[in-house]
């Protein structure tokens, strides 16, 4: 007899995580299916070398490209998700990115619900993550109901200078918001301490706002939630007519359990939660479950994003190096109509991660060592928005094996936010060298395997002809199911997903409460 709950959610990252926590205080008996387990405390959480290197935290899934060639993808499966290795840049995206945008490569749809409508949620959001900022200081921003609950994360003395000089150049750099557990007024009881490993790392001292310590912890201190991890969802079934979800597949401890909840609701990231859907393929649904848009796994984006190092003359001995933000550019730049992107500065980087460059480096500076790079190296992280194309998309193969189809879109977007980056930093004290005999940067495309950012697999809208998810996230051909993960997305913006996945179930959390009362 299979177990019954009132709610399932599959996954326990930011979509997930923050469901459950909506849901939780409501009563109804909950359960978490979670594929992975609790990500380990342990000296290794801030090793460079097993983090990047050896890559420790990162599934032994293989995926294959539109060529058959296998890959490992850098997904994270945890309690938490990806959001135990994020940045915890926790961004609101654009009021322009609701609405339809004009790219150079074609366009960006508008959202079946427009900025205006998830706000409260955004704030909730900002609250429930703990983020610091300055809401006010970056001019591209929409309007905000509520304050961030923390002042921003004060900028180091280098970054400091950087955001003098780029407000004399005529620029509008802001305070990145930052989802830390810092109490700068008290660093004597603040969890965190400020450290380098913030972005890409876990948190050793559980001082990010991830879904972990946010949301799943606190909700499973009630008896109605309940969590089990090491438990994989293979699949779920319908009812004769397939219009309502009756169970939950689930690979456990080597053989498969069934588990029954009247609202379902997958949260398991875009390309599982896709494929889950794909395997879920019945005679009611022989396309996959709530395929019968032929969406399911289409419209695939994870953001045209590069990461630049700027080598400088001056030394740079920032810790946390992510307090700076720049959108300037966001939605257009001077004689180029289209939009451009956003610019962060991200985690600084060490050393060891320099190794692919070591022969052009020996090159440009033979008696320079990678330490000596580092000191001066100066870390940004370069965001443009990709097309949702109907072929950039995930598939199932008979193994159950992910293939991912993807062709980048708005290069010229993203060349053009490069192009400015290196404008600014040779017109702000950081075009001498001292280590280099002229500028250097390390630009470093994202490839397939980034898979950091994924959205879009299972598209929101008013038209069941072309999305989906209705505009409650609930699948349209079905009356139980629903998705909170970022698959749900028309179109990604140019800043981080975290905190729009985050409001958004939040948001679908307020709808399933209203629904089960
Ligand atoms: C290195 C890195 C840095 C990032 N930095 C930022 C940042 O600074 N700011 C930002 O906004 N975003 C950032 N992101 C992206 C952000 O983490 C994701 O957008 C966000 O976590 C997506 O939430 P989600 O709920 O869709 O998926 P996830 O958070 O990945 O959660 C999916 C969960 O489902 C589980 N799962 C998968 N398949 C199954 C299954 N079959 N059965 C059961 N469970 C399953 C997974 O184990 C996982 O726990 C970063 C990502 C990475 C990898």
């Amino acid at each position: 007899m299979a177990e019954r709950y009132d709610v399932i959610i599959v996954g326990s990252g930011a979509g997930g995580g923050a469901l459950a926590w909506k849901l939780a205080p409501s009563g109804k008996k909950i359960l978490i299916l979670e594929r992975g387990n609790f990500l380990p405390r342990e000296t290794q959480n801030w090793d460079v070398e097993e983090v990047f290197d050896t890559g420790r935290y990162i599934s032994e899934d293989t995926w294959y490209d539109a060529d058959g060639k296998p890959f490992q993808p850098q997904v994270h499966y945890f309690v938490g998700g990806a959001t135990k290795l994020y940045g915890a840049a926790l961004y609101r995206l654009r009021p322009q990115d609701f609405g339809e945008l004009q790219h150079v490569d074609g366009l960006s749809p508008a959202w079946p619900i427009g900025y205006d409508d998830l706000e409260p949620w955004y704030s909730e959001a900002e609250w429930l993550y703990q983020v610091h900022g300055v809401h006010g200081e970056d001019p591209t921003e929409g309007h905000w109901s509520k304050q961030y609950p923390w002042p921003a994360v004060s900028h180091e003395p280098r970054i400091q200078e950087i955001f003098e000089t780029l407000q004399k150049a005529g620029y509008h750099p802001f305070h990145s918001p930052c989802g830390v557990l810092l109490d700068e007024g008290h660093r004597e009881k603040s969890h965190c301490i400020r450290c380098t490993w913030c972005d890409g790392y876990p948190c050793m001292v559980h001082a990010k706002a991830d879904a972990e310590t946010m949301t799943v912890r606190p909700v499973l201190e009630r008896e109605n939630v309940t969590l089990l991890v090491d438990a994989e969802v293979l699949r779920l079934e319908t009812d004769a007519g397939g219009r309502s979800v009756t169970g939950v597949v689930v690979s456990r401890k080597g053989s498969e359990e069934t588990y029954e909840a009247d609202v379902v609701a997958l949260a398991a990231g875009a390309s599982n939660t896709a494929k889950i859907l794909l395997r879920s393929a019945s005679d009611r649904h022989p396309g996959g479950l709530a395929n019968g848009s032929d969406q399911v796994g289409r419209n695939y984006m994870f953001h045209n994003s590069r990461a630049v190092i700027a080598l400088a003359k001056e030394p740079n001995d920032t810790s946390y190096q992510k307090t700076l933000g720049l959108n300037d550019f966001y939605l257009g730049a001077e004689d180029f109509p289209w939009p451009v992107g956003n610019i962060q500065m991200v985690g600084k980087s060490q050393p060891a991660m320099y190794r692919g460059e070591r022969p052009k480096m020996t090159f440009l500076a033979p008696n320079v060592s990678l330490e000596e790079f580092s000191k001066h190296a100066v870390d940004f992280w370069l965001t443009t928005e990709d097309l949702p194309l109907p072929d950039n998309r995930v598939t199932v193969d008979g193994n159950g094996d992910i293939h991912l189809t993807y062709r980048s879109t708005n290069d010229k977007e993203a060349d053009r936010l490069y192009e400015e980056l290196k404008h600014i930093l040779n017109h702000i004290g950081m075009a001498s060298h001292h280590v280099l005999s002229k500028n250097y940067y390390l630009k470093q495309d994202i490839g397939i395997a980034g898979v950091g950012h994924q959205a879009g697999t299972c598209r929101f809208g008013d038209d069941p002809a072309t999305s989906v998810l209705d505009s409650d996230c609930k699948a349209h051909e079905l009356d139980n199911l629903y998705v909170t993960d970022t698959s749900f997305f028309p179109s990604i913006g140019a800043v981080n997903p975290a905190l729009t996945a985050i409001a958004n179930a939040l948001r679908v959390g307020d709808h399933l409460n209203g629904r089960l009362a």
